[in-house]
């Protein structure tokens, strides 16, 4: 039966946690300090998601990039499209902290949304 040891990153005291499962069902968890490690353990194993962060284009601000980031988690399998497909978003400065870039990228349910804000560049230095 296949077995997957999970670090638990929920908080600093990182169990480890040993999941054995069964084609997509879950047998067993072992190893976790508490109810929250065992969940997180779970879906790691069978179905993980991730935060995606990136950068895109900004037109005529400060900064050439603006760093994003989903507003949730995403299915990490699905990072590397959404990845490909924000590569096409720009955006034009003003930008303000939690400007939404991309709304709901590719079906995902989650929003990409700017990180920090950009302002316009002072007039003659435009990046
Ligand atoms: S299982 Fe519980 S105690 Fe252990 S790292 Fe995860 S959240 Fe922390």
């Amino acid at each position: 039966m296949p077995e997957s040891e999970i670090i638990c990153v929920i908080c600093p005291v990182g169990c480890k946690v040993l999941v054995r499962h069964k084609d997509a069902e879950i047998v067993s968890v072992s190893g976790s300090e508490c109810a929250r490690g065992d969940e997180y353990a779970a879906k790691e194993c069978l179905s993980p998601e991730r935060i995606l962060t990136a950068t895109v284009a900004v037109d005529g601000g400060e900064l050439a990039r603006l760093p994003v980031k989903t507003d949730r988690r995403i299915r990490k399998d699905q990072l590397l499209i959404c990845a490909r497909e924000l590569s096409r978003a720009r955006m034009r400065a003003p930008v303000a902290l939690g400007d939404v870039v991309v709304a709901d990228i590719l079906g995902t349910g989650a929003n990409v949304i700017a990180t920090r804000p950009v302002q316009r560049a002072a007039a003659g230095a435009a990046a």
